[in-house]
């Protein structure tokens, strides 16, 4: 028996990435997993893989943007699979650096409908009927550029807190119904969306990193397995950080490495 056999999952953002990695890792668990994306042919090649290592799993296309597209493919979910225990808002852009004085409008607009709006949509879609089923698994990705910030990208911390905001509240909202939301902090993970800065900086960032590497999509994956399974039922409003201890470090910690003596 496997930990979510019977469940159902749906996974916005899900064609590749950490959106890909966590469809992966719950229909290894036994779900049977929506993968959800704006990008068609990359989200059908998604579950054509999980078909292939023998899991359960299922494509529509979904532009989180669109509130009325949300409602429709979640009905449509419900209707086909009878219930739906698990949402995973991934969907996500970084979006393009800017000093905010000289960041457009229509760039921040884009980023926080994205994903707050976006995750907004989907939990109310999917709320619906995970209080109808008094059980349900919300986790919402935000990013430790909701704890550290991080310069000229002002949209996506903003839009990371925000989802902060989003977890707490609905966690309270939505408790009496067994139903819990947590959110996902990850740090710098090996992805498309992490390309150029791991072009430039890889080795900086390993070397900054207490666990000594980048984080990989599976890392990822697995908190999020474990905030989607019944093994997190005592936790709600809390946000899991993914980053091998990235954020730790600062400037002192060179200073007092050059003073600790190596042995004592
Ligand atoms: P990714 O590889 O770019 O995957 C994101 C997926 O979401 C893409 O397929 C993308 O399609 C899709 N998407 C974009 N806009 C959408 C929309 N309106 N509706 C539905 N799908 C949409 O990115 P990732 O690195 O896996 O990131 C996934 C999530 O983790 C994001 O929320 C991101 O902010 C968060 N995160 C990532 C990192 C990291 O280091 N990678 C760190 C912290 C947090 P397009 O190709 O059309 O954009």
């Amino acid at each position: 028996m496997k930990k979510l056999d019977g469940q159902t999952a749906i996974v916005t953002g899900a064609a590749r990435g950490i959106g890909k990695a966590i469809c992966e890792k719950l229909s290894g668990e036994g779900a049977f997993v929506w993968v959800t994306d704006i990008q068609k042919d990359e989200g059908e090649k998604t579950v054509q893989e999980i078909h292939e290592s023998g899991g359960k799993a299922d494509f529509l296309q979904l532009d989180v943007r669109d509130a009325d597209q949300v409602i429709s493919t979640v009905d449509l979910i419900y209707k086909s699979s009878g219930r739906i225990d698990i949402l995973v808002n991934n969907a996500g852009i970084s979006g393009n650096p800017a000093p905010v004085d000289l960041m457009s409008n229509e760039e921040w607009k884009d980023l926080l409908d994205i994903h707050v709006n976006g995750s907004f949509y989907c939990l109310k879609a999917a709320a619906k009927y995970m209080k109808m089923q008094n059980y349900g698994r919300i986790i919402n990705m935000s990013s430790l550029a909701s704890e550290t910030s991080l310069q000229g990208f002002a949209h996506y911390a903003a839009a990371k807190y925000a989802i902060l905001g989003l977890t707490e509240t609905s966690a309270k909202d939505l408790a009496s119904y067994n139903i819990t939301v947590n959110a996902l902090k990850p740090g710098i993970i090996r992805s498309t969306l992490t390309d150029s800065i791991l072009a430039v900086a890889e080795e900086r960032i390993s070397a900054s990193t207490p666990l000594g590497k980048i984080g990989s999509l599976e890392d990822v994956a697995n908190a999020a397995c474990f905030l989607a399974s019944p093994d997190s039922r005592f936790l709600t409003g809390i946000s899991i950080i993914v980053d091998g201890g990235f954020r730790l470090v600062n400037e002192m910690d060179k200073v007092m490495n050059e003073m600790i003596p190596s042995s004592i």
